[in-house]
């Protein structure tokens, strides 16, 4: 996958911990990730990158379909990895790959409070899980950490992946 390598040194200089090339058939998307969202999240509804205004799991689950590959990035906790997210794919959109789309991760946080329609549709993206993605079943498929956080003391690892053809 050498035609990808210059968007792995792209991410690490943008000081992800971990970037990897992926097949876009080892991204989950599973129905339960949008009850967790819809019962248990108190960010539902609150945003309009997160359900129910992002994609279903149905609806990701075809989306993927249309995709072979795309740039798996990890990051601790000290980057914005949906900021990240968002210049990677333009920087790979205008490569020429056209069907580059990224999902990032949490809540977009560009504005204190959505209004009716999005003031940054060109930086905001939704999560992974937002759009039904099981980011534990993902990233462990692909061989990188991820564990349930049990304490406020412990270390996150935070995903989004730019889908790239
Ligand atoms: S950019 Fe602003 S309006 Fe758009 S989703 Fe993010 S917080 Fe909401």
């Amino acid at each position: 996958m050498k035609r990808y390598a210059k968007y792995i040194d792209k991410a690490r200089r943008l000081k992800v911990k971990d970037a990897k090339i992926i097949p876009a058939a080892s991204i989950v998307a599973a129905e339960w990730v949008g009850l967790k969202c819809q019962f248990g999240c108190d960010g539902y509804g609150q945003c309009l990158t997160c359900p129910p205004y992002s994609p279903t799991p149905q609806r990701t689950r075809r989306m993927l379909a249309e995709y072979k590959y795309g740039l798996l990035i990890h990051g601790d906790g000290n980057i914005n990895i949906t900021r990240t997210v968002s210049i990677l794919e333009r920087l790979i959109f205008l490569d020429g790959y056209y069907k580059a789309l990224g999902m990032g991760a949490g809540p977009c946080e560009l504005c204190a409070r959505c209004p009716k329609f999005c003031r940054h549709s060109e930086k905001a993206r939704p999560s992974m899980e937002a759009c039904g993605i099981d980011v534990y079943s993902t990233v462990r498929a692909n061989g990188l950490p991820i564990e349930v956080l049990r304490s406020t003391n412990c270390q996150g690892n935070y995903y989004g992946v730019v889908l790239i053809e």
